[in-house]
């Protein structure tokens, strides 16, 4: 019962498929020319992809980037990380904050050095045992790491696709869980689900934002649920500033 209410949440059960095609090619159409280029997504090492993933939680990739390439200099695989001090893990991301990463990503190379021959594992289970590793990390490394058609759903896409395929009530990951994996799966291509993943999580940063989203620009708009009422506190602000 639960289910079907929350499912009527983030969309009808009736989104015509037309409208997911509609969705698919327009985003990934408008990142075929905005994509934003960062080094983890010039690999496809399972290692690098889980590192990145690590430090990404919760902190602006810009940041994240000359720490991740420190990080790879310092500790290149598994191996090296699993030999190194916590302390120096931490001084090393001290920038990023969350300091608790240092244990995680020390924790991390012990367990795969001593449980997994040194490898990043390929399937969600184990993947989902590993420290600082949840949900979203690990349907990152399958789709981004292994090529495996896994959607990635993290707060800001569940935004994106809140607010275009129109929802009831607002959302979030954790609350809806199963119903919103569900979701991001229907709408994910069948076919390059990697470039796929990248343009919802560009689109969600640069375009659909939490605040100020530029629908007047925005590729999606004629057919986006929250597009008008966006579109028309923006023509109430713009006439409040006028008078
Ligand atoms: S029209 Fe606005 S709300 Fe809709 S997807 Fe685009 S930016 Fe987001």
């Amino acid at each position: 019962m639960q289910r079907n209410t929350d499912r009527k949440a983030i969309a009808p059960p009736y989104v015509a498929a037309v409208k997911m095609r509609y969705f698919r090619r327009r985003l990934m159409a408008w990142a075929r020319k905005m994509r934003r280029a960062f080094p983890w997504r010039e690999t496809s090492d399972p290692y690098r992809i889980i590192v990145a993933e690590l430090l990404l939680q919760q902190t602006f990739a810009r940041k994240v980037v000359p720490i991740y390439e420190e990080f790879l200099r310092r500790y290149p695989s598994a191996t090296e990380l699993a030999r190194a001090h916590a302390s120096k893990i931490r001084s090393l991301i001290l920038p990023l904050g969350l300091q608790y990463r240092a244990k995680t990503l020390k924790a991390l190379g012990r367990i795969l050095v001593e449980e997994n021959a040194g490898k990043v594992p390929d399937d969600l289970r184990s993947l989902l045992k590993l420290p600082g590793v949840g949900a979203y990390t690990a349907n990152a490394v399958l789709c981004f790491a292994y090529g495996k058609r896994r959607p990635v759903v993290d707060t800001n896409v569940v935004r994106v696709l809140q607010r275009f395929f129109g929802s009831k009530k607002p959302l979030r990951p954790g609350e809806t869980d199963r119903m919103i994996w569900e979701f991001a799966e229907r709408v994910l291509p069948q076919r390059d689900a990697r470039r796929y993943n990248i343009a919802i999580l560009d689109f969600a940063a640069l375009v659909c934002t939490h605040y100020k989203p530029q629908c007047s620009t925005c590729p999606l708009r004629k057919h986006c649920k929250a597009a008008p009422s966006f579109l028309a506190h923006e023509r109430d602000s713009l006439r409040i500033v006028g008078h």
